[in-house]
């Protein structure tokens, strides 16, 4: 049993799903996925190229000229509703398969699974209440008239699958457009699951496709496809910027969600206990493995000890484990090159000169799996490379900081500016530094809770554009303005003398 999962649900073939069918690659390439628990391959993924991509996009561009992005709001909102049925229907299901393959602990799993559907229920009731600008002035009248874009890439990774594909997908489709979602290839599962619940749903066949396969084959054809006005990327700052250069050649619209380092500053005067909680959880949960990890932690200097020591402590009491057990709290890095690759940085760490406080190895008693005990680095400075580059794995960094200005120096100090959380209990402390921290999303004494209608994205290398409520919509359209004259217009009469 993985959870609640007999083992024998978990497929040994996942294909493509294209025009309504599940197929193998038109090659018959595929490429191993392994669980990271045991690191033994599963199951063999269809691997897909630029003529599986090609395939994909033609049934989406077909499905484009079909009824789909004519439909009335409310029919493809019930259709979005039944979607996120569908989903929680099959909650367990969906939350054990993404544990299995992913290594996220299972309640987390099943957080996520949950956040999944409110998606889909959330954009079917942004479309519903939908309506446009008008723009009057005398003698003439604009309106916007907003169209589907058209076939929309996405293009997903590894560390939530379920629920970033349903983050793209849900306004996708309830804007109109159709869909060729490429998954992450280390966790092809959960998406796999996709199919039987769009078409129970009533999405036409065509609509949403899915082509597996590695970054650089399938992905890179997704991005250089000239039907494909849209690419919807989520995934590392490296990628994005490839994937930006390529899709210059056809002019795409992008939305480029990428890397962060993001600081979570505690000033003395913070509730400490509320911020201790706040910023372990914030940066161990889902194993580190998220975007808006808090990573670098920066305290200020008189509560700076006490702080490091309470980490310490609550760190070495994260239970690590079997991501199936509900009393996990950290699970398995996703696959062993990204566990090697977060090892490395923990090497690197104590060679910069960091004081290790907590983890740093793998835990008593899991010989094998990629595990990794919460670790925690205190005395980190800005010219460190653990200060500065994404880790992506349950690692914290700590240091000290002396005045309101250098936190916020210190919290600009990366290339990167996704979140920021603030603790603090001088309210105005708190809008002064909200305003000069450079990040997309900014959180006042609280952790990562998200409101969906909020803009969602990164300033700097973090990326482009932005996601979320009215955003998302607006990504996958295009709006027109149509002028009317309401009388004669005064138009200078050229060529008359
Ligand atoms: P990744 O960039 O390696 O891969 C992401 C996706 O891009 C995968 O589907 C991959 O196959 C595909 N890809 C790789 N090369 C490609 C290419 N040349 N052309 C087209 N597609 C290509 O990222 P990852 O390792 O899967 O995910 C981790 C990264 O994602 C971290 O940096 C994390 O911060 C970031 N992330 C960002 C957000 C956000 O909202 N800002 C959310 C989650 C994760």
């Amino acid at each position: 049993m993985i959870g609640e999962l007999p083992v024998t649900e978990i497929p040994d073939k996942i294909e493509h799903f294209i025009g309504g069918r599940l197929v193998p690659s038109v090659s018959g390439g595929t490429f191993d996925v392994a669980d990271p628990v045991s690191n033994r391959v599963y199951a063999r993924a269809a691997a897909g190229d630029a003529d599986d991509v090609g395939k994909a996009v033609e049934a989406a561009a077909a499905a484009s000229d079909g009824p789909w992005p004519g439909l009335a709001a409310r029919a493809r909102a019930r259709i979005l509703n039944r979607i996120a049925d569908g989903i929680e229907a099959r909650g367990e299901r969906i939350a054990a398969v993404e544990t299995f393959d992913t290594g996220l602990p299972i309640t987390q799993a099943k957080g996520q699974a949950a956040r999944a559907a409110e998606n889909f229920r959330y954009f079917a009731d942004v479309i519903v209440a939908q309506h446009e600008e008008a723009f009057s002035q005398p003698g003439q009248l604009g309106y916007v008239l907003r169209r589907p874009a058209g076939v929309a890439g996405l293009i997903t990774p590894w560390n939530t699958p379920f629920m970033l594909e349903s983050w793209k997908l849900a306004p996708a489709l309830a804007s109109g457009c159709t869909i060729v979602l490429k998954p992450a290839e280390w966790t092809p599962l959960s998406a796999s699951l996709l199919p039987e619940i769009m078409t129970e749903a009533g999405v036409p066949d065509g609509v949403f496709n899915i082509v597996h396969g590695i970054g650089e084959q399938a992905g890179a054809a997704l991005v250089a496809h000239p039907r494909v006005p849209r690419i919807s990327f989520t995934g590392e700052t490296a990628t994005g910027q490839v994937i930006m250069r390529s899709a210059a050649d056809n002019l795409k619209g992008l939305s480029m969600e990428l890397g962060g380092k993001s600081p979570c500053v505690i000033f003395a005067d913070a509730d400490l206990d509320a911020a201790v909680d706040s910023a372990l959880f914030g940066v161990m949960s889902l194993n580190g493995e998220r975007c808006t990890a808090g990573s670098r932690i920066l305290a200020e200097r008189s509560v700076y000890d006490a702080l490091v020591t309470r980490l310490a402590e609550r760190a070495d009491r994260v239970r690590v484990g079997d991501p199936s057990d509900p009393s996990t709290e950290i699970g398995a890095l996703v696959h062993t090159e990204h566990y090697d690759r977060v090892m490395s940085y923990v090497r690197l760490g104590a060679r910069e000169g960091a004081r290790l406080v907590a983890g740093g190895r793998r835990p008593s008693g899991l010989p094998a799996g990629n595990y990794l005990a919460a670790t925690v680095f205190a005395d980190v400075t800005p010219s460190m490379r653990i200060f500065q580059e994404e880790i992506f794995g349950p690692v914290v960094c700590v240091t000290p900081f002396d005045s309101e200005e250098e936190a916020v120096r210190l919290a600009n100090a990366t290339r990167y500016g996704l979140a920021a959380y603030l603790w603090t209990s001088s309210l105005n402390r708190a809008h002064r530094v909200a305003a000069q921290v450079e990040s997309g999303m900014t959180w006042v004494n609280s952790h990562n809770v998200r409101d969906l209608r909020t803009p969602f994205g990164g300033v700097k290398s973090s990326g482009l554009g932005r996601e979320g409520g009215q955003h998302s919509i607006d990504f996958y359209t295009e709006s027109r303005i149509v002028h009317i004259a309401l009388g004669e217009t005064h138009v200078p009469r050229f060529g008359v003398s």
